[in-house]
This record gives structure tokens, sequence and C-alpha cells, in this order.
């Protein structure tokens, strides 16, 4: 039996092992992990997420290495910053077609893929027993949650193609609801 102090160890260092592998193929295309780690989140947020607050927020870094990466990611062409339509404060952030290529490509490395899509495929309950972890985490440490939308308790399916978002009052596709919310609610 793997003791608790054990689990702790081995998720540490499977985190560290991605960064590594995040840093060495970021490398190769001039980005650092953050700037990997951002790209990746823009791919996977939805429209109420989009903004450098909320990249913020998600990655648990400072407001100035945002804004910074921001500035290095759309040089390099991979995102690009709009202004909202109702509010100009706001800026939503948008990955370019070439920014999602790099992503797919990348996110998660080669090297891993099949090594993931094995355990995945021998362990059935990991990954529901990982999200329950991350879950109680996040309850935990009385932070936004971020999570993927059709889990979150506004979203009320409506029809085969669409869902209604009660927090917001709008509606939806349903491919929206794969995507992770910062005004996810359990
Ligand atoms: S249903 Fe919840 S997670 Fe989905 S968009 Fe609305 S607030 Fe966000």
């Amino acid at each position: 039996m793997v003791s608790h102090f054990e689990l702790y160890e081995l998720l540490e260092r499977i985190g560290n092992v991605l960064r590594n592998e995040a840093r060495q193929v970021g490398s190769e295309y001039g980005l650092h992990p953050v700037h990997v780690e951002i790209l990746h989140y823009l791919q996977r947020c939805n429209l109420f997420s989009d903004t450098p607050a909320a990249v913020t927020e998600f990655l648990g870094i400072t407001k100035g290495t945002t804004s910074q990466s921001i500035t290095l990611l759309e040089s390099k062409g991979l995102l690009i910053k709009s202004k909202d339509q109702l509010d100009k404060r706001i800026s939503h952030l948008k990955l370019t077609e070439q920014g999602q290529t790099l992503v797919d490509q990348i996110c998660p490395p080669a090297r891993l893929t099949p090594l993931l899509a094995d355990i995945e495929a021998n362990n059935q309950q990991l990954v529901p027993t990982l999200k329950q972890l991350l879950s109680d985490m996040q309850q935990g440490n009385n932070k936004v949650c971020f999570g993927v939308c059709k889990t979150c308790r506004h979203h009320e399916i409506r029809s085969e193609k669409t869902f209604f978002c009660q927090l917001t009052q709008m509606t939806l596709t349903r491919d929206h609801g794969e995507l992770i919310c910062k005004e996810h609610e359990l």
C-alpha cells in the first residue's frame, strides 16, 4: 500500500518531470515553460476566462510575468489580444492558428502521449480519482476553482446542441461545456 507521503512525493516528482519536459519542448520554439502553460490554458478556457487576470490566477503567477509573457507570445504570432466589446478595460486572449497548432504538437509532449494513453487504458479509476483529489484540494484553498463547465452547478442542458448558463444567463453550444471556466461552481 502506498503511504500518503509516497503519494505526495510521486505527485511532486510527476509535476517536476512534466515541467522539465515542457521546458525542453518549449525551448525548441524559444518558449519558457510558463509560455507553454499560458498557451495550453488558453486552448482550454471559455469566453469568460480568456483574460490576462484569469491567466494570472489559474497559473498562480504575477501580473508582471503574465503581461511580459503575453507580449512575447503576441510578438511570435501565437496569440492575439483584443478589447471586450462592452467593457474596453477588459482584454481577451485568443490563440492564433499557429498557436493552436503548436499547443496540439507539444501538450502533452509527443514522447509522453503513449505512456499516458497506456496508463489511462489500464487504470480506469485513475482519472476520476485524480479529478476528485483536485476538486477536494481546490475547495480547501478558498480560491477560484477553474472547473470544466459541464460539471458546474449553473450548467443546464437545454437541447442536444446547447446548454444554458444560469450564472451569465447565456445560451452556449455544448462544446463550450468541455472548457475551463473561472466562474465554475460545484
Ligand atoms: S455553467 Fe458554470 S462553468 Fe459553465 S459558463 Fe456558466 S458559470 Fe461558467
